[in-house]
C-alpha cells in the first residue's frame, strides 16, 4: 500500500520528459573511441546539467582525460545514504550498416526506444535522475541522503567506479543500486571474474625437424584439457546457485606463437604458446586457491621436458557478490516492487560483474543491480529498451529511496514548482 505521501511522491514522475531524457542521452554516443576524440565526456556534461538543474551537490571529476566521473547528492548527510550507479561509456555500434536504425538516432517505435546504450544502460542513469527530481520537487524530507554516480568506463577496466572508491565517495555509502537493465528483477547476486593468462615457451624449430626444437603447442594443449577438468570438478562440487548457475572456466584465448613471439608461419614451430582463461565464479569458490590449482596444472602440462618453461599471469579478480534478502535495500526494494506492480518481487542473479562488484568487494556495500531493460539485450545490434520498464523503473527508485532512507519529518506543502 503507498502511503498519501508515496503517493504525491510518484505525482511527481514525469513521464514526458523521463522518455525525452532516455532519448537524449541515448543520442550522444558515449563509446570510448580517443583516436576520434570520443569517449563519455558529452555524456557526462548532460548529466550533470540535468543534476544542477534540480540544485544538486555536483561534482565534474576527471578519471583519466576525455573520462569524468559525475556525482551528485541530495539530502542530509546525517542519516544513511543511498546510491544509485550507472555508467556512461557504452559498447562499440560495430557496423552501423547493419542497424536498422541509426545506432545514436534514439528512434522510439512500438514501445521502445532503439539505440546503442538505450538498454545499457543509460534508461537505467535516467530513471535514478527522474527519481531524485521527484523527491527535489516533492519536498519530501529524507532522513538521509540519495547519491547519483554516472561514471565512465565501465566497459573496460571499470576506472569509473575505482576512482569513485579511491577518492572516497564510497565511504559514506550504505547501500547501492545498480541501475543495470535487468528487466526491473531484483538481482542480488553476481558472478565474479578471474582473468588468467598462462605462457608456455619452447623452443622455435623448422616444421620439418621438429626434433631439433620443442614445440609449446602439446604442453597447452595439455593443460587446457585438463582445466575442462578443473571445471568440471568445480561444477560438480559447488553445484547450482540459486541466481547464478553454474560457475565455468573458459579458453577465451589461444594463441601460438603467442604475442610478441613472432609471425605465425606454415613451417615454423612456435617459441611461445598462450591461452587466457575466464573464470566466472559463484559464492563459494575462492579464486586464490583456484590461481594455485591452475598453476600446479600448468607446470604438470609442461614437465614433460626440462627445455619448457610455463609463466602464469592473474590480470584481474573480481569476487562474486550475495546480498542478503534481510539487508533493508533489499527489503525497500522489494516492498516498493510489490507495491508498484502488486505482484511479488522477482529476484534474480546477474550472470557478468558490474561497477557494483567493485563497491561490494573494496566497501562491503551491499549492492542489488535493478533497472529497466531486457537482460539479453546488452551488446546486441538494434539494441532497445521497453518504455513501460523505464516508467516502472523511475517509480521503483523514488519509492525505495524514500522507504530505505524514511523521513526527517513530514513534508512540506507547496515545495512543486
Ligand atoms: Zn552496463
Amino acid at each position: 500500500m503507498l502511503s498519501d505521501l508515496e503517493t504525491q511522491l510518484l505525482a511527481h514522475i514525469d513521464d514526458d520528459m523521463l522518455i525525452r531524457w532516455a532519448q537524449e542521452l541515448t543520442r550522444i554516443p558515449s563509446v570510448w573511441r580517443p583516436q576520434q576524440g570520443q569517449g563519455e565526456e558529452a555524456a557526462a556534461r548532460w548529466v550533470e546539467a540535468r543534476c544542477r538543474e534540480l540544485g544538486l551537490e555536483t561534482h565534474f571529476e576527471i578519471v583519466v582525460p576525455g573520462r569524468p566521473n559525475v556525482i551528485a547528492s541530495y539530502g542530509r548527510s546525517a542519516g544513511r545514504t543511498l546510491l544509485f550507479e550507472g555508467h556512461t561509456d557504452v559498447v562499440t555500434e560495430g557496423d552501423p550498416a547493419l542497424w536498422r536504425d541509426p545506432p545514436f538516432g534514439g528512434v522510439i517505435r512500438d514501445g521502445r526506444l532503439y539505440g546503442r546504450g538505450a538498454n545499457d544502460m543509460k534508461a537505467g542513469l535516467v530513471c535514478a535522475l527522474a527519481a531524485l527530481r521527484a523527491l527535489v520537487r516533492s519536498g519530501v524530507r529524507l532522513d538521509g541522503r540519495v547519491m547519483l554516480a554516472a561514471l565512465c568506463d565501465e566497459e573496460g577496466q571499470m576506472l569509473g567506479v575505482k576512482h569513485f572508491v579511491d577518492q572516497g565517495h564510497a565511504d559514506q555509502v550504505d547501500a547501492a543500486i545498480i541501475c543495470e537493465p535487468e528487466e526491473n528483477h531484483l538481482c542480488i547476486a553476481q558472478k565474479g571474474v578471474m582473468w588468467v593468462r598462462v605462457v608456455v615457451r619452447g623452443v622455435m624449430a623448422h616444421g620439418a625437424m621438429p626434433l631439433t626444437g620443442i614445440s609449446p603447442v602439446y604442453p597447452l594443449a595439455r593443460f587446457l584439457t585438463s582445466i575442462h577438468a578443473l571445471e568440471e570438478r568445480e561444477i560438480a562440487r559447488h553445484s547450482w546457485h540459486e541466481y547464478l548457475g553454474q560457475p565455468s572456466i573458459t579458453p577465451t584465448i589461444v594463441l601460438a606463437p603467442s604475442r610478441g613471439a613472432g609471425e605465425p608461419q606454415n613451417n615454423v614451430t612456435p617459441g611461445a604458446a598462450e591461452a587466457v582463461l575466464d573464470f566466472r565464479l559463484i559464492p563459494g569458490q575462492d579464486p586464490e586457491a583456484l590461481a594455485r590449482q591452475t598453476r600446479r596444472l600448468l607446470e604438470a602440462a609442461a614437465a614433460v621436458d626440462p627445455r619448457l618453461s610455463v609463466e602464469l599471469e592473474v590480470l584481474e579478480v573480481r569476487q562474486p557478490t550475495h546480498t542478503d534478502r534481510a539487508q533493508p535495500v533489499v527489503a525497500a526494494l522489494a516492498s516498493a516492487s510489490a507495491d508498484l506492480s502488486g505482484a511479488p518481487p522477482i529476484y534474480g542473479g546477474v550472470p557478468g560483474s558490474t561497477d557494483g562488484t567493485i563497491l561490494s568487494a573494496r566497501k562491503g556495500i551491499p549492492i542489488v543491480t535493478c533497472g529497466p531493460g531486457d537482460i539479453h539485450v546488452p551488446h546486441h545490434l538494434d539494441e532497445w529498451v521497453s518504455l513501460d520498464e523505464i516508467r516502472q523503473a523511475a517509480r521503483l527508485y523514488a519509492l525505495a529511496a524514500v522507504r530505505y532512507l524514511g523521513l526527517a519529518q513530514p513534508p512540506r506543502a507547496g515545495q512543486d514548482a
